[in-house]
């Protein structure tokens, strides 16, 4: 029996003998089937091969965390320091004891949030090796591959984690794409941790919005509006979207406006 793995999302499943026959992940619009067919791994075969994460403190209490080679999507997960406990955001498939050493002295992990099903990677294996709780938006519950009971299903537009932060779901993407405020992040003017809720772009002042990254499929103009709406409400100086070099590192609150205010006018009137 294995729990398989996705090469191309990392997603892990449920423990089967027999490899799964799709993933419904990658067979989603959003998504795409590896060139080379549906191929799986597992945890064991991945740590044989070589890979291993990689650390990176991108300011005071918040911790980027990376897989080298890349795998699957290529995602950095985000530790987010407090004072009642560490949250990690996002997830990435590989979990070793060198990771597992380096996070306890981090601090652990009270709780996971994951901003949507690309990143559900092996979200399991982490809670249970911290006995963390997963907070994953009830909107997209279809998607889970390894059911767990440590997973809660939110509901509505906002959860607050800790004193200071709040988990928001923004759409989008997906219908439960969630984005995390850390009121105390950038020297307490705010952090946004975005996944690819908002996705920084090659001008690191601007982002955009997507149903679909990998196949360039937009999202409808009143969807931007109601997304610029729901950020209007926060405050942020700095935004980190899923890979280590993705960030806006000043005024990041008015990037998502203008990027918004952009788009919606590029899809309506054009440029
Ligand atoms: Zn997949
Ligand atoms: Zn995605």
């Amino acid at each position: 029996m294995n729990h398989w793995i996705c090469v191309t999302c990392g997603t892990q499943f449920a423990q089967s003998q027999e490899q799964p026959q799709e993933c419904p992940i990658c067979v989603d619009q959003r998504q795409y089937i590896g060139h080379q067919g549906q191929q799986w791994t597992t945890l064991a075969t991945m740590l044989k091969e070589g890979h291993q994460n990689t650390f990176k403190e991108h300011e005071p209490g918040l911790i980027g965390i990376g897989t080298m080679p890349k795998f699957a999507i290529g995602q950095r997960a985000l530790l987010v320091q407090t004072a009642k406990g560490n949250v990690l955001w996002d997830c990435i498939t590989l979990l070793d004891e060198n990771t597992v050493k380096a996070i306890e002295q981090l601090g652990g992990i009270s709780a996971i949030v994951i901003s949507h099903p690309h990143y559900y990677t092996t979200m399991v294996e982490w809670a249970e090796r911290f006995q963390a709780r997963i907070y994953l938006h009830e909107a997209d519950r279809q998607w889970v591959m390894r059911p767990d009971e440590r997973i809660t299903f939110w509901s509505g537009e906002t959860l607050s984690l800790v004193d200071d932060v709040t988990i928001a779901r923004l759409g989008g993407h997906f219908p439960g794409s969630t984005v995390l405020h850390w009121a105390k992040g950038a020297e307490g003017k705010g952090v946004l941790l975005t996944g690819d809720t908002i996705y920084v772009v090659a001008d690191r002042n601007w982002v955009s919005f997507m149903y679909s990254f990998p196949n360039l499929i937009p999202l409808p103009s009143a969807e931007i509006r109601r997304i610029r709406d729901v950020i209007s409400h926060y405050s942020f100086e700095r935004l980190y979207a899923a890979w280590f070099e993705a960030i806006v590192q000043t005024d990041a609150k008015n990037a998502v406006l203008k990027s918004a205010d952009r788009y919606i006018q590029a899809i309506e009137k054009g440029l």
